[in-house]
């Protein structure tokens, strides 16, 4: 049995192709992507797109269909290799946090340190649990924590044994809003302090954008995009990722030049890099910000429903066309429903699909 050498950091992880499934069915499709060192990846989309499936298959309990996963060049998984889980030194963190209760915070976190000397797994115990904002909690019991403190002992736990790639599959869902906002920008400093490479599974884009350096949108067992946060927001190369990242709407529109298009809200200029004819017929992306009220503008709206956010309104408006799209408006123009209400798009870059 090949084991890998331990103690090492991950260099790159590498899918290929990989089909994973349960009885004979695909539920994820063909996924490529890389993973480099001290990178922190994501796997972003609705549930049940089969994100958990993918990272099980990545973590070694479920054989592939098609496809290779390599890590430093070596194959881990292929539809004839399957390296036992515990050979791959992959550690891993999960939505239910489940700590050992019985066991103290310390020897929750040295549990996978039972081939280390006693000094060196102690010592280990302290620096990770001063890492996590938890020093001093060595002796105390997992139901005296709160939620977050018990998700800040799990990833120590996980990280403890130093493992190449840390798996974590909805890490913050069970904890409340507040806290996960506090807890997800911590974590992504603890791992780059520790350089360590790690894999978020999550279908909140808030969650992917603080955590990741790279993020793999995913849909009905296929990646459709793997970039940058910054990339799958504003070069979203298919529907789904536009629509499904920051709420993407598409506004019928028309070419009518090198950096314009023809809407029911006007010529709208902008960056065009698609390069599509002149009359070419293609839906806009625009996102809830793009639409904004102005009460000077000769292209109106009627609107249908309002959200009242604190700093501003959001509406949903009618065009002519029959078209609804969002609409900020600031919290000094609240107008009601059935009323029209002038509009301007405020896009730089036009981002656009064929019809
Ligand atoms: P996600 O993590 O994106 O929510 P999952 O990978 O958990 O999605 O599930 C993807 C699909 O695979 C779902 O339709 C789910 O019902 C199915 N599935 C998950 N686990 C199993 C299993 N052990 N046996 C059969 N089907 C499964
Ligand atoms: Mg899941």
């Amino acid at each position: 049995m090949t084991s890998l050498p331990s103690h090492e950091k991950l260099k790159e992880m590498t899918l290929t192709n990989v089909t994973v499934g349960y009885d004979g069915g695909a539920i994820v499709k063909e996924a490529s992507f890389q993973l480099l060192e001290g990178q922190i990846g994501c796997l972003l989309g609705p549930s049940g797109c089969g994100k958990s499936t993918l990272l099980r298959a990545i973590a070694g309990f479920e054989p592939l269909m098609t496809g290779e996963i390599k890590i430093d060049g070596k194959i881990i998984s292929s539809p004839s290799i399957t390296i036992n889980p515990e050979e791959r030194h992959i550690g891993m963190v999960f939505q239910d946090i489940a700590l050992f209760p019985h066991l103290t915070i310390a020897q929750n976190i040295a549990f996978g340190l039972t081939a280390w000397p006693k000094k060196a797994a102690n010592e280990r115990v302290d620096y990770l649990l001063d890492l996590v904002g938890l020093s001093g909690f060595q002796a105390r019991y997992p139901h005296s924590l709160s939620g977050g403190q018990q998700q800040r002992v799990a990833l120590a736990r996980a990280m403890a044994p130093k493992p190449k790639l840390l798996l974590m599959d909805e890490p913050f869902s069970g904890l409340d809003a507040k806290l996960r906002e506090e807890l997800v920008p911590d974590i992504r400093e603890i791992l780059q302090h520790e350089k360590m490479s790690a894999l978020l599974v999550t279908h909140d884009q808030m969650e992917a954008f603080a955590m990741a350096d790279q993020v793999s949108v995913m849909d009905a067992g296929e990646i459709h995009q793997t970039g940058s946060p910054y990339e799958v927001y504003h070069q979203p190369e298919t529907r789904f990722v536009a629509s499904f990242i920051g709420h993407g709407d598409f506004l019928p529109a028309t070419v009518c030049g090198p950096d314009c298009v023809h809407s029911d809200l006007g010529n709208i200029h902008g960056d065009l890099d698609h390069g599509f004819a002149d009359n070419t017929d293609v839906d806009l992306l625009i996102r809830p910000d793009d639409i904004l009220h102005d009460d000077d503008s000769e292209f109106v709206g009627v609107i249908v429903s309002k959200w009242f956010r604190g700093s501003h309104f959001l509406y949903r408006v009618k065009l002519s066309s029959g078209k609804v799209v969002y609409c900020f408006a600031s919290s000094h123009h609240n107008h009601h429903v059935g009323q029209e209400i002038g509009l301007t798009v405020h896009l730089d870059h036009l981002v656009m699909f064929p019809r």
